[in-house]
């Protein structure tokens, strides 16, 4: 199936990391030229860089903490000046954060919320200005997590964080549809990224317990997620907006 994406261009916040990396892998793949945000670490989309250049696309690398309102504005104005527009945001970037409620400060509350959230609040805005004023399709896509819909214990902030982009998606759906932007979102649930820290390789069992969660038995691959952003970016899902898809080997379910 032709996903009519060649020749688009595509923003990609974390694509240094593993579902976004992978996400910029599928776009490529497709002939979308991309901007690629990282924060700490450039070696990865440095590399993506070099790949997408050598198959005859445009790929820039931006370094911005997106949850500063001054880096998400260069961010953003650098991706229109390289790429001439944006037709794709991913908005992917995030953290996790493990910590006791009872424990918590305000500090935890900002740190977590300003990444995960207002990043998505803030990089949404400008770029769904600079769609609606170009007057062409855009398409926003959100990575969110199945803990939208679900609780898991000592995850408060990023629990949070990630029902409050579910309800940013079904916000901006509804009042960006006019201007032909469609925003819907992509609810992983356990994939095998740096994100889940390095507790995965350290203890056997910690794995094994979160395998048991999952009725597929097995952990997601970020490549696994990647295409469904790939297809919701695409002219195939022209009618999709303010949904959510989990992605998850069943274990919202099994979690309800
Ligand atoms: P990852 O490998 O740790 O990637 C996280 C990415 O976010 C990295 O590219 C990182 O950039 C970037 N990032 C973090 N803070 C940032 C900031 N302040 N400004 C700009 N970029 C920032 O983990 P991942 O699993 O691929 O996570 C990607 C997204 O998937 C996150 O939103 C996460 O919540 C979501 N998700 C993951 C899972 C899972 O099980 N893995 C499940 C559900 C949802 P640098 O490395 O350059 O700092």
């Amino acid at each position: 199936m032709d996903l009519k994406l060649k020749g688009k261009t595509a923003l990609i916040t974390g694509a240094s990391g593993g579902i976004g990396s992978a996400i910029a892998e599928g776009l490529a793949a497709e002939g979308v030229h991309t901007c690629l945000n990282y924060n700490s670490n450039d070696k990865e989309v440095l590399r993506l860089k070099d790949k997408f250049t050598g198959m005859g696309l445009k790929s820039e690398v931006f370094k911005a903490n997106v949850s500063q309102e001054e880096e998400v504005r260069n961010l953003v104005d650098f991706t229109i000046e390289k790429l001439g527009h944006i037709d794709i945001l991913i908005n992917n970037a995030g953290i996790s954060y493990h910590k006791k409620f009872l424990d918590m400060d305000m500090s935890d509350w900002d740190t977590v919320i300003d990444i995960n959230l207002k990043s998505y609040f803030m990089v949404s805005q400008l770029c769904a200005r600079h769609m609606a004023d170009r007057g062409e399709r855009g398409k926003i896509i959100n990575n969110s997590s199945m803990v939208e819909a679900i609780a898991r214990p000592n995850l408060t902030t990023y629990c949070v964080s990630k029902g409050g982009i579910g309800a940013l998606a079904r916000s901006l759906a509804v009042e960006l549809a006019p201007y032909n932007i469609q925003v819907n979102n992509v609810n992983p649930g356990i994939i095998e990224t740096k994100i889940l820290g390095d507790k995965l390789e350290k203890e056997p069992e910690f794995k094994q317990h979160l395998i048991d969660l999952i009725p597929m038995g097995r952990l997601g691959q970020a490549d696994e997620c990647a295409d469904l952003f790939v297809f919701l970016a695409s002219q195939r899902a022209n009618y999709i907006t303010g949904a959510s898809y989990y992605i998850d080997g069943g274990v919202t379910i099994a979690q309800l």
